[in-house]
């Protein structure tokens, strides 16, 4: 069985090479894959690296791959740390905690393309971390458990920060509140929110070069512009959907990558 598994797999992986090959000739005579052409394999801009929190994410680039690493401990106060924490406070927005407080030994690290590309296919996420935030914790999409999505009970558990507590530890899951004790993370703004599994960007809900919320995203929140990070170059990069997801909350993150994720580990 383990055998045959592997053989499918490689014959993918030759079909996804010999796929690519002759689209890329393809691409020289096609008119239809032009407005693809110039969404796809844009450099994602350094500078953009420059707003993760630097106690808790390490970037790393190598050749044309870029790795962040975060402990997941985030530069911002929550009644999720330990009441001994100068970041401890009480809580302003939850109702109810969910067991557990932030630290411990936790590391995320993901690697992706400087240069990633859009997928003809789409991908679903899951449970876990989707994404990286620019304070190091990670996002995850509108779900809760499998088949389980953010319903009440769960909206009372989130912090200003719109994040809670789970067995893997601290992590977002929509945006965060306009309360004067939020003085870092976005809320319907254009600040840079943190980087996905596929490695496109994700910002606030309004883009900076149009200093509103943009009306051509796709079903992902992303767009191709420039932004306050690319010098005036367009790329692919998601927003956070200006919708409410439920109640007053709106989903950090949740519809597919439309890139090609990296698992997070
Ligand atoms: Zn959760
Ligand atoms: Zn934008």
């Amino acid at each position: 069985m383990k055998h045959s598994k592997y053989f499918t797999i490689a014959l993918i992986g030759l079909s996804l090479t010999f796929f690519s090959c002759s689209k890329n000739d393809d691409d020289d005579t096609d008119d239809d894959t032009e407005a693809e052409e110039t969404t796809v394999g844009v450099a994602t801009p350094v500078s953009a690296f420059d707003e993760f929190n630097s106690d808790a994410v390490t970037v790393s680039f190598d050749g044309d791959e870029i790795t962040i690493e975060s402990n997941g401990v985030p530069n911002h106060t929550s009644p999720y740390w330990e009441e001994t924490n100068p970041l401890y406070i009480e809580p302003v927005v939850a109702v109810a905690l969910t067991p557990g407080r932030i630290g411990g030994d936790r590391s995320f690290t993901l690697t992706v393309s400087t240069n990633p590309a859009l997928a003809t296919v789409s991908s679903a996420t899951g449970l876990g971390p989707i994404g990286i935030s620019v304070t190091g914790v990670p996002i995850f999409n509108d779900t809760e458990g499998p088949n389980r999505p953010i319903e009440e009970q769960i909206v009372e558990t989130f912090d200003y920060a719109g994040a809670h507590n789970g067995p893997s530890g601290y992590h977002y899951h929509v945006e965060s509140y306009d309360v004067p004790e939020n003085t870092v993370l976005s809320h319907d703004d254009e600040k840079l929110v943190g980087i996905m599994a596929d490695g496109f960007l994700i910002y606030g809900r309004k883009c900076d070069v149009l200093g509103d919320h943009p009306t051509d995203l796709d079903v992902s929140g992303g767009h191709t512009s420039a932004t306050q990070h690319s010098d005036g170059v367009d790329f692919y990069h998601y927003h956070i959907i200006n919708e409410f997801y439920l109640g007053t909350i709106i989903a950090l993150f949740a519809g597919n990558l439309q890139g090609t994720p990296s698992s997070i580990f």
